[in-house]
């Protein structure tokens, strides 16, 4: 007797099949243009199925308790009833060709709940590309009936704006004893975050993350002011994701703060602006790419490249030499 045919992907996915899911995010991480193609037409038929989540950037230096908290918020979610997915970006991947993040043994007790699906970073890429990756990979576990999605990665800078730009709220990790303000975290890095979160505030370390998030809490009322925007002061919270204390705070105040932004329009606002940014972004990628690909115009693109590099020619008249070359000048 023969098998049945394995219903499409999209319809498994839908489902909220993880292998589903799982193989589909492979084919978007694909670099073979027929698997692009495919990842293409599958995403823009679960098109309407996206958008449901709460989309929740978490970031943090390395050490910081990000795997052990988020697991404890995982679990805390699936207890009530959600179902989460973890993203990584992982921007050390390229660097390092190793991972700080992609270990699939992280988050282990989360990842063996039917309800949680944890993805690690793909390898290999720039963070230009593992952005792309993430935010695809964000819209099909929407599909997939996934509710809470975070996005997590080590803070690096440029790491934690990626992720701000594809999320509804970021949470900064922060640990006690880390500075007695906010020298201790790019100043540009706190301005992104909507929820400051102190690690490890448990045993020894009680006292310490007391006094880090009263530091914390005066900083960004300095730093915001009575300005803050859509009415939201981000709030600065301790947890410990050893205990699990202060964890049903974070969700609290992730509720609060989608409720807030989504009463305000922020929200859509946010999403609506990310949306734009990503299409400059692949545009912009999608340029540089034909430059690439026409053996004329890459040769003229090496020249320009070697003028600017030697400081012999000027970034802006380069480029619009490139770009007069582009439209057949
Ligand atoms: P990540 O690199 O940010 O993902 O950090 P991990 O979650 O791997 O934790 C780094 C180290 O800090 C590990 O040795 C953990 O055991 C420890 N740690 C993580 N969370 C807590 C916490 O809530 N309390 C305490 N005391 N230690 C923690």
């Amino acid at each position: 007797m023969m098998a049945a045919a394995a219903p499409p992907l999209a319809a498994r996915l839908l489902a909220g099949d993880r292998r589903a899911l799982a193989q589909a995010i492979t084919l978007a991480e694909s670099t073979r243009s027929e698997d692009r193609a495919a990842a293409e037409a599958l995403i823009a038929a679960l098109l309407p199925r996206t958008g449901g989540a709460i989309r929740i950037g978490i970031s943090g230096p390395p050490g910081v308790g990000k795997s052990t908290l988020i697991e404890r918020f995982g679990l805390h979610l699936v207890a009530v009833g959600h179902r989460i997915a973890v993203l990584a970006v992982d921007p050390s991947s390229k660097v390092s060709g190793g991972s700080i993040l992609g270990d699939k043994t992280r988050m282990a007790e989360l990842a063996a709940r039917g309800e949680a699906f944890i993805r690690p970073s793909p390898a290999g890429t720039t963070l230009g590309g593992v952005a792309r990756r993430t935010r695809e990979a964000l819209l099909l576990c929407e599909a997939a009936g996934f509710d809470i999605v975070v996005v997590e990665t080590v803070g690096v800078g440029q790491s934690e704006a990626a992720v701000a730009d594809m999320t509804d709220l970021l949470i900064l990790l922060v640990q006690p004893g880390g500075g007695d303000d906010l020298q201790g975290i790019k100043r540009g890095i706190v301005e992104l975050a909507d929820l400051l979160v102190v690690t490890k505030a448990d045993g020894d370390l009680a006292a310490a993350a007391g006094r880090a998030a009263a530091d914390y809490r005066n900083a960004l009322h300095q730093l915001h002011g009575a300005a803050a925007e859509g009415g939201w002061l981000p709030p600065v919270l301790q947890s410990s994701g050893l205990t699990g204390q202060g964890v049903p705070e974070i969700w609290d105040a992730i509720q609060r703060f989608r409720d807030t932004a989504e009463a305000s329009g922020r929200l859509a606002r946010r999403r609506a602006d990310q949306a734009l940014a990503w299409l400059r972004e692949e545009l912009s990628q999608g340029l540089l790419d034909w430059l690439a690909a026409d053996a004329g115009l890459a040769a003229r693109l090496a020249e320009a490249e070697a003028a600017v590099g030697a400081g012999s020619a000027l970034p802006p008249a380069a480029a619009r030499r490139l770009l007069a070359a582009l439209r057949g000048g």
